[in-house]
């Protein structure tokens, strides 16, 4: 699986990226083989109808003819298309890289190759167990004698390797102080979101069922019979899912009122009664007990605090093993790397899993990303393009500025905040100069230096833990970059004020140096419009130039301007896809974002005198996509990007050039009343 799951669940621990698309390996189910073969392709139309009434499927339906999801995705669009060819390249560079005898010990290649190496290596994976570290957590929590002993073990594990389960203490950027690091408490591991746990979509229901088929089998494998194991899952769901019924949802994750909660390190004696002490913080993760801390979710760590009684020793035993079998499970013995493969598989419909070799070569990518991404980076982008980039960036942002100064509605006292926050927005592009693994020393080991796979990665997960600890009082690197080079992206962070097109994004169909420029407009330029407004959307907007969480709006404007964002939840809310509704307050900020960016590119082809079409049908077959059933039931559950169709038919039928370019009348199925059509920036 990709980071962008990663980054979902880290986001509001450590800092927000708001990613452009989130590719859509979803978690879904599967379905009856009768339905799926009739629905394989849910969006496809049978007949191409008028562009006045369906703009997407009419400008794509030559190209939906052809294409056809491949038998290992739950989906097919261009982010896939473009990620798979670039999935070819590094598996040719981590292959290269494995053969390299030369390599020297510690080097980006060296360990690249290793960690890939040791990844083929079925049969020491085998023999291995949970590796040195797991093995070892796993017989303390035996061990323990008290959910205080439990908790000191998960602490302990938590402080050397970063992986929780019930609780974990990190350091990442203060939301209120974009310069400093700050304490995080993290944890509550729910298994499933909440949003999947209690949906009423039949795909999803059937998602928690393999889900807790998935857990069975890997209680199975570590001994348990199947009475044991089946009862075992059934305590384990009910806690899991107890948590994540007081945990915030997705829309809420976005929202730093809810996420940037304060406290003092010494609340969790408080909070977690006697299982949790200021000594015990002091002890394993030097933390003073009046150091400042937030809980991003009170409502789940509440819940995990209610868990921690003696009385419960052996289900929260249990709920940690399960938990520890599960994040290990693609990296230890054949048996529950099968299991979980059968999970990922059976959930997104697929006919077959990917080759045993390219589920390797993600797993290097997404541990060690940015080794990967400079190798990426170094043969595939070329420089050239970051000047061009740089110039769209330029141009969009003079228009974006240029409506700052014009906006009715606007007092100066906001205007000028804004401007400014426009005026600092930093642009990445490409690649970093700096390489994170630079500031660490990360050594590998091979197959036949008595490198095991599981060991490999757990040594990665140390080494960075131990950079989070050391660097934690240092001023916060506001250079660092929150996705990897080679992904098929872009993004802003709230915290540094700041958009990054990656080098992955940076190619064909999204971007061509040889194209017209309406047909650039309208694909990466309008990726830059949607990230410049991300600064700008409900969420971004809580954000000052500085990347930190303040009001800089007056009472007035701010009023108003939520006014203008509920119209946009509004307007999206109940849009049907395949029979699915839209959540209009889940996908407002990406929405927002949607909205702002192509009225920008739309408005900088007028300046220029092009072609209006080509930009809006570049736009529209950008996001053609074709899903399986169970991914878009997961789709419309848990991302916070609206699917294709509506990224494409919403937007243009909110853009006023749009009626006049292909004379779109009332009755007409892209018709929208001009007071209804929302529109914010
Ligand atoms: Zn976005």
């Amino acid at each position: 699986m990709r980071r962008f799951y990663k980054c979902c669940s880290k986001m509001a621990a450590l800092g927000m990226a708001m990613i452009l698309a989130f590719p859509v390996t979803g978690y879904a189910a599967e379905t009856e083989k009768e339905e799926q073969e009739t629905q394989e392709t849910v969006i496809q139309q049978e007949e191409k109808p008028d562009l006045q009434d369906d703009f997407y499927e009419a400008v794509n339906y030559d190209m939906f003819q052809q294409w056809e999801i491949p038998a290992d995705k739950a989906a097919q669009n261009w982010f896939y298309i473009v990620q798979e060819q670039n999935d070819e390249r590094l598996l040719q560079m981590v292959k290269e890289a494995s053969e390299d005898e030369d390599a020297e010990v510690g080097s980006d290649s060296y360990n690249v190759g290793a960690f890939y190496l040791t990844g083929m290596d079925t049969e020491a994976r085998d023999q291995g167990g949970y590796g040195e570290a797991g093995n070892a957590f796993l017989e303390k929590v035996d061990q323990a004698q008290s959910v205080e002993g439990l908790v000191k073990a998960c602490l302990t594990f938590y402080r050397e390797y970063g992986i929780a389960s019930l609780l974990g203490f990190t350091y990442g950027v203060d939301g209120e102080d974009s310069s400093q690091n700050v304490l995080y408490l993290v944890g509550g591991d729910t298994g499933l979101s909440k949003e999947i746990w209690f949906s009423d979509d039949a795909a999803n229901q059937k998602q928690v069922e393999l889900f807790q088929t998935y857990m069975q089998e890997l209680l199975k494998i570590n001994g348990l019979s199947e009475d044991e194991a089946s009862s075992t899952v059934k305590e384990v769901a009910d806690m899991m899912k107890a948590l994540a019924e007081n945990s915030l949802g997705l829309a809420d994750l976005y929202d730093p009122q809810k996420t940037y909660n304060v406290y003092k390190a010494s609340d969790v004696e408080e909070l977690f009664g006697e299982s949790v002490s200021s000594e015990t913080l002091e002890e394993i993760f030097g933390i003073s007990p009046d150091e400042k801390m937030i809980i991003s979710d009170v409502g789940c760590m509440e819940k995990v605090a209610s868990f921690l009684k003696d009385e419960n020793l052996e289900l929260l035993k249990k709920y940690v093993k399960v938990s520890l079998y599960r994040d290990l499970s693609p990296y230890v013995d054949t048996k529950s790397h099968e299991a979980q493969q059968t999970y990922v598989n059976s959930v997104n419909g697929l006919e077959e899993g990917e080759p045993y070799e390219q589920q390797i070569c993600s797993s290097v990518q997404s541990n060690l990303g940015f080794q990967c991404g400079k190798l990426f980076s170094e043969k595939y982008f070329q420089e050239d393009t970051r000047s061009q980039i740089q110039s769209m960036i330029d141009q969009v942002a003079e228009v974006f500025e240029n409506r700052l100064e014009n906006m009715e509605w606007m007092s100066p006292e906001t205007r000028a905040q804004a401007i400014e926050k426009l005026q600092t927005l930093d642009a990445r592009i490409g690649c970093p100069d700096e390489w994170p693994q630079e500031d660490y020393e990360l050594q590998l080991k091979r197959p036949e230096e008595g490198g095991v796979y599981v060991d490999n990665l757990m040594e990665i997960a140390h080494v960075q833990m131990e950079q989070v600890f050391q660097t934690k009082d240092e001023p916060v690197d506001k250079s660092e970059w929150l996705v990897y080079p080679q992904e098929v992206n872009a993004y802003y962070d709230t915290s540094t004020n700041s958009i990054t097109i990656l080098a992955g994004i940076l190619q064909e169909p999204f971007y061509d140096p040889d194209a017209e420029p309406e047909e650039n407009l309208g694909k990466i330029g309008a990726v830059i419009g949607h990230e410049i407004t991300h600064a700008f959307d409900s969420a971004g907007a809580q954000y000052d130039a500085e990347g930190n969480i303040r009001n800089w709006w007056t009472d007035e404007d701010l009023e108003y301007f939520q006014e203008l964002s509920q119209k946009v939840i509004d307007y999206y809310d109940g849009m049907e896809i395949a029979g699915l509704e839209v959540n209009g307050e889940q996908t407002v900020t990406e929405n927002i974002a949607d909205l702002g960016g192509l009225s920008c590119v739309l408005e900088i082809a007028e300046q220029n005198g092009y072609d209006l079409k080509t930009v809006m049908e570049s736009w529209a077959s950008l996001w053609a996509e074709e899903l399986r059933p169970e991914a878009l039931s997961n789709q419309i559950a848990t991302d916070v990007h609206s699917p294709g169709k509506i990224r494409v038919n919403a937007v243009l039928s909110a853009m006023d050039q749009f009626y006049d370019v292909y004379g779109i009348e009332e009755g007409d199925g892209m018709y929208c009343a001009p007071e209804e059509r929302p529109k914010i920036w």
